[in-house]
């Protein structure tokens, strides 16, 4: 697959901040924030996106949504509430091809989402 931005963030080639890190996933603010606290969790594994995960990578999903639980707790965001998005392709809203998990929080979010 071709390299991405956030390939380069795991490599720290161009700067992010990050607010946590494990053998398996990096996690940093989205220089865009949709929210007061918006987080960018990904793998260090460059899949282009959650359609094309494999049975392999069942236990990376796993560590990736155990740890979107810890860091949104460690951001304060526990009481409130917070709301995770994963955008999959075109229709989905996907501008970056290497699987994210949004974590927004700070603000009461909206439904339908647009
Ligand atoms: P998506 O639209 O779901 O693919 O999300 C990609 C996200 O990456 C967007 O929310 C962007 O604001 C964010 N983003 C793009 N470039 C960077 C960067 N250099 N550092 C942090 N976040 C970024």
């Amino acid at each position: 697959m071709s390299d991405t931005l956030f390939s380069k963030i795991i490599r720290r080639e161009i700067p992010a901040d990050i607010v946590y890190e494990d053998e398996l996933c990096l996690a940093f603010r989205d220089i865009a924030p949709q929210a007061p606290t918006h987080v960018l969790v990904i793998p260090k594994k460059p899949i282009p996106r959650l359609s094309e995960v494999t049975p392999d990578d069942t236990a990376l999903l796993g560590h990736l949504l155990a740890k979107v639980a810890t860091i949104a707790s460690d951001l304060g965001l526990a009481d409130s509430g917070y709301r995770i998005v994963i955008n999959n392709g075109d229709d989905g809203g996907q501008t970056v091809d290497h699987l994210h998990l949004h974590i927004l929080g700070g603000r009461s979010m909206q439904w339908p989402p647009g």
